[in-house]
């Protein structure tokens, strides 16, 4: 349990709807993301001010052009702050186009025995009722949690958002336009924030076995790795041309539970053949691939496409350390 003294929560902000900006109140889609900084969303939020809130902008990025070399900023900036004992968790806010994706970044990578905390927002901050104030109310009341009286310390990476909160590992985008935009599947949300109250229906995450070495990493030098999907239609040229571009690894989004178009799977065979590592997956919205029938192609398990990229991605670069060992 931390002291009381430990009551310090640091937001990072990184751009997104969330702090987007458009011509008219009524404007929903349109705006220019990333627009405004930290302490502009801090200051949108009476309810925040006097707290012992540090606001630190990190980016101010459409976060579907979130890249490897900010999520190494952010995972480095966050580690920073939360090895500081003042420090009761971290909020980071953030697109919702890759939020799913920098949250299962961080889960694998940062020792989150501390809250770290992701909201976003699904209406710029200019919209008539904008949905960004309370979700990054929400996301600093979970954040401080622990500090109040016979409040329990939340720990891991989770993501705060129309009053659910959702573990980091599980989260998936499910709606583009919707204001209750996130969902965990079949495993639901851990808790819900009603009114500043928290209610949990399971456990905090436990904390994965995580690859904080990836952080002393260089990003430029990170392997390339990237997500094909297959359809009906498909032609194994994508694969081929990727393979001719680097890619180092390649995860399939397959159909179903995991199927692959034939030609696709043709032209992954012969990546592996070319020291590529191929995973395969799921392209449906909910639930993951199941079993592994002799012959196929390794399964990503229950990880969506983009999950299953950072984790080849984190596999690729320990396996690079050890060759290099
Ligand atoms: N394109 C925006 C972004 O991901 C969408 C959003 O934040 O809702 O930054």
């Amino acid at each position: 349990m931390q002291s009381l003294s430990s009551d310090r929560v640091v937001l990072v902000a990184t751009g997104g709807t969330i702090a987007g900006t458009a011509a008219r109140p009524q404007d929903h889609v349109g705006y220019t993301a990333g627009a405004l900084g930290a302490d502009d969303l801090v200051a949108a939020v009476p309810a925040l001010q006097g707290l012992p809130l540090e606001a630190h902008t990190l980016a101010r990025l459409d976060s579907c052009d979130m890249d490897h070399a900010t999520w190494h900023a952010l995972a480095r900036c966050l580690a920073g702050h939360l090895a500081r004992p003042e420090v009761a968790g971290v909020v980071v806010t953030h697109g919702t186009d890759t939020l799913e994706e920098t949250a299962y970044f961080l889960h694998r990578t940062l020792r989150a025995t501390k809250p770290v905390v992701l909201t976003a927002a699904m209406r710029p901050a200019t919209a008539a009722s904008p949905d960004g104030p309370q979700n990054l109310l929400d996301a600093v009341t979970l954040a401080r949690r622990g500090t109040a009286a016979g409040g329990e310390q939340p720990q891991g990476v989770l993501v705060v958002l129309g009053g659910q909160v959702l573990a980091g590992a599980e989260v998936r985008k499910v709606h583009g336009y919707r204001v209750d935009a996130f969902a965990c599947g079949d495993a639901g949300p851990i808790a819900v924030l009603e009114d500043g109250v928290l209610r949990r229906f399971r456990a905090w995450p436990a904390p994965p076995a995580v690859r904080a070495d990836v952080l002393e990493r260089d990003p430029a030098t990170w392997p390339a790795v990237d997500i094909v999907t297959s359809h009906a239609g498909a032609r194994g040229a994508v694969v081929d041309a990727l393979v001719a571009a680097g890619a180092r690894g390649l995860v399939i989004a397959g159909t179903g539970n995991g199927s692959v178009h034939r030609l696709v799977l043709d032209a992954a065979r012969r990546a592996e053949a070319q020291g590529v590592r191929v995973w395969r997956a799921s392209r449906c919205v909910l639930g993951g691939v199941v079993g592994s029938p002799p012959g196929a192609l390794p399964s990503a398990g229950p990880l969506t496409p983009a999950q299953a990229r950072v984790e080849l991605l984190l596999d690729l670069l320990a396996a690079g350390s050890a060759a290099s060992a």
